[in-house]
């Protein structure tokens, strides 16, 4: 029998009832709010947005579930959809602390009306702080109808006001605004996270879908599974890149980013290349920072990543303090089933400090509330 290790995640979900908007917001407006429908075929299922409809394949999670031995364990952890199982699973996974992402939201990029989504926010966060507030151990991330500063920054301060720590962006605006760098269009966003300390939260893979896209280009042909999961990888590193190249970290000192689920090994070496690029091509460079990029990559920004092997040694070899751990629960590309099998083959040979910052220091200094996690070895009921 080994050790169990605790660990805190930089990457969870959860997934909202499917009535949430016909409960919550009238009928003309619910209508329009993201919902699925499974297609006669059974294996598809359509994504009906404002208007807009994506057909795609349904996630085969049965058939990925793994526990140690590689069985399947069902097509969803048991307390996927309750907040209270969902203290079990976590607590035989040995998974502490959660920052949890909406499953819903992550359509909302593809919404172009800013009083739908200002409204269709609303009631996934209403709903989001009411699991939060079950358990210290979830911090769930506010939705931010980004759409309009306006209404970003309402919503920004409303959610605060509602207890959130953390708000989820998505890795490029929705579309019909322009991006990330462009700081006026985002200055007062930004004034806003910085005034009220919610961390940002950047999931991968959330990019604005439109008709012809799906994570700005879906790739069929040979290869199209894996090359369509790796082009979901880059997503992150551009907008933490177009925030540190804008010079908002200048502007905002206290701004705190968590990419969730990009692996980690990517931050030393996108912070080489803005250096890089800072130095050798500094007649062009435009603004000026007060720092070089690295050091606000190393400084403000964090990564969790689930099974990547290199990760470790982003921060062991590489120096990145900020590296974090996460499970991607209830995801298929997570860890239920198997948290304790990973973990001990990511950090059997890592030294017990370095383990624990991955595992729960990086993710408390984010989130210093959430009660501290049980030492290794503890078993919870
Ligand atoms: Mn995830």
């Amino acid at each position: 029998m080994t050790t169990k290790i605790w660990a805190n995640s930089g990457d969870s979900h959860l997934v909202e009832p499917g009535d949430l908007f016909e409960q919550n917001l009238p009928r003309s407006l619910a209508e329009r709010m993201p919902r699925s429908v499974k297609d006669p075929d059974g294996v598809h299922e359509t994504i009906h947005v404002d208007g807009q409809q994506f057909r795609r394949p349904i996630p085969a999670a049965a058939k990925f579930l793994t526990d140690e031995e590689g069985q399947s364990v069902g097509a969803r952890a048991p307390g996927s959809n309750d907040k209270e199982l969902r203290l079990k699973d976590l607590n035989q996974e040995g998974i502490w602390a959660e920052l949890i992402y909406p499953s819903i939201g992550i359509w909302s990029g593809s919404i172009r009306d800013p009083e739908l989504l200002a409204a269709g926010s609303r009631a996934i966060n209403d709903w989001a702080i009411e699991f939060q507030r079950h358990s210290p151990r979830y911090v769930c991330t506010a939705t931010i109808p980004l759409l309009t500063s306006e209404t970003a920054v309402a919503e920004i301060h409303r959610a605060t006001d509602l207890g959130f720590k953390a708000a989820y962006f998505p890795v490029a605006p929705p579309l019909g605004t322009r991006d990330w760098h462009y700081s006026d269009d985002w200055e007062p966003v930004w004034s806003a996270i910085q005034e009220t300390g919610l961390v940002v939260g950047f999931h991968i893979g959330t990019e604005p879908h439109d008709d012809s896209t799906l994570h700005g280009a879906y790739l069929r042909g040979p290869g199209g599974a894996v090359l369509n999961y790796m082009e979901t990888t880059y997503g992150g590193q551009r907008a933490v890149s177009k925030m540190i190249a804008s010079g908002v970290f200048d502007r905002h000192p206290d701004i705190k980013v968590i990419v969730s689920e990009g692996g980690a090994t990517w931050g030393p070496f996108v912070a080489d290349r803005l250096d890089e690029a800072y130095r050798q091509h500094a007649s062009m460079v435009h603004p000026k920072l007060r720092r070089l990029p690295s050091e606000y990559l190393y400084e403000h920004i964090y990564a969790s990543f689930q099974h990547d092997r290199s990760a470790v040694a982003a921060q062991t070899a590489m120096g990145w303090k900020n590296v974090c751990w996460g499970s991607d629960y209830p995801h298929l590309e997570g860890t239920y089933g198997h948290t304790q099998k990973t973990l001990h083959e990511l950090f059997d040979d890592v030294s017990p400090e370095a383990r624990r910052r991955i595992t729960i220091g990086a993710f408390e200094e984010l989130f210093p509330h959430v009660p501290p996690a049980p030492q290794d070895g503890q078993e919870l009921e």
